[in-house]
């Protein structure tokens, strides 16, 4: 039985944001730290390719799979950032990546009451929303804040069971910015293949770390045997409203969630995908994504260090996305409390840790998609009530 309440626990996010434009409208001024997107415009070099495939009425159907030229570009994309060169048959173009979480359980999913899916606590809320609807075992991880907020390889050992399918991992990560080591994905990796277990990587924010290296799972079975990795043009490119992202799996999980793709929205858009193609192939894109990182950087510090002199507040220094993942447990106040306190008396909207899962509880959740100024501004309203 299909659990559609299960899907609402996703949409957390959006309602904060909502709220937040109510209080705008009331004539409030809000700031605005909610919603996972960055700030940056879309390359222009992204925007020419798009106009110019409409201008040549690049606009009808294409393969369900995607355009070979944008499949192409993500086989030299792959070659040079993952070190392996996926076949045609193993990549996948798909209107976003969230959509992708969902393709890929319903085509790895046979059996949900006999079937167990692992997945990180606090985690990016779509995974929780998919495993509640599909009513597959649900055994969700705890992200420790003693070990930065990474999985810790050992604690997946225990929770895998003859059951478990999937094991979601999301690294550099959505809620709390951590980053995995090398050692522990590979370590991972090997528990996946010893039990036969299918990884869904979530790479989305693979081109987003700063000090630490971003290393891929995928290395381990070049996404031949049981690794899926997730990764698009939303957050590196500043493309979120494009809907425009990437799987490489096994051919055959490939070739499922395909047939859900042309099933459901035939295609991906065609004229986005060329957007998709100048995205990865001209310079001027990662000369912008370079220039990005190096202002996320200053804000992350700002930020850090802006939260760590509020009383009650002790925050860790992310080491990729552009979210943090502030400790608010000496404030007394449950995580959901203070967002709310935040957001009416305050005016800054952040998200309660809870809505990425119940190990967030005690936690808050800023995305640093803003100036230096916004964030310095927020810190000196959140100081003035502590
Ligand atoms: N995975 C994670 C961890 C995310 O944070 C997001 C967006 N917030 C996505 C996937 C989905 O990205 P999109 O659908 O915009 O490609």
């Amino acid at each position: 039985m299909l659990d559609f309440e299960g899907l609402r626990t996703g949409a957390g996010i959006f309602d904060v944001l909502s709220r937040a434009q109510a209080l705008e409208r009331q004539g409030k001024r809000i700031l605005h730290f909610e919603i996972g997107q960055p700030d940056f415009c879309t390359p222009e070099v992204v925007k020419k390719a798009t106009k110019k495939a409409l201008d040549e009425n690049f606009t009808g159907y294409v393969p369900a799979h995607g355009i070979l030229e944008l499949k192409e570009a993500i086989q030299d994309e792959i070659g040079v950032t993952r070190g392996f060169r996926p076949s045609l048959d193993q990549i996948l173009i798909v209107p976003g990546g969230n959509a992708a979480i969902y393709y890929m359980l319903r085509a790895v999913i046979k059996d949900p009451h006999n079937e167990e899916i692992i997945h990180p606590n606090p985690g990016f809320p779509t995974y929780r929303a998919v495993v509640h609807y599909l009513n597959t075992g649900n055994i969700s991880l705890p992200l420790k804040e003693e070990n930065e907020f990474r999985l810790n390889p050992s604690d997946v050992e225990d929770k895998i069971s003859s059951k478990t399918r999937i094991i979601i991992l999301n690294s550099p990560q959505n809620p709390t910015g951590s980053v995995m080591k090398k050692e522990e994905l590979v370590r991972i990796a090997e528990l996946a293949e010893e039990n036969d277990i299918y990884l869904l990587s979530d790479e989305i924010y693979s081109k987003m770390t700063y000090d630490e290296k971003f290393y891929s799972c995928s290395k381990h079975d070049e996404c031949k045997e049981r690794t899926v990795i997730l990764d698009g043009f939303s957050k590196a490119y500043s493309m979120t409203g494009w809907r425009l992202g990437y799987v490489i799996g096994p051919e055959k999980i490939i070739d499922r969630m395909g047939l859900l793709i042309s099933m459901t929205v035939s295609c991906v858009n065609a004229f986005i995908q060329k957007g998709g193609v100048a995205a990865l192939k001209m310079k001027e894109p990662q000369e912008e994504l370079k220039r990005n990182m190096m202002a996320f950087r200053k804000r992350r510090d700002s930020i850090v260090e802006g939260l760590n002199s509020i009383p009650g507040f002790s925050c860790l220094k992310p080491q990729g996305a552009f979210y943090v993942f502030p400790n608010i447990k000496s404030t007394s106040k449950t995580s959901k409390e203070l967002a709310d306190e935040l957001l009416l008396e305050n005016g800054v909207a952040c998200l309660s840790g809870t809505i990425f899962g119940d190990a967030g509880e005690g936690y808050l959740r800023f995305s640093y998609a803003t100036s230096v100024d916004i964030i310095n501004e927020a810190i000196k309203n959140i100081k003035e009530s502590f």
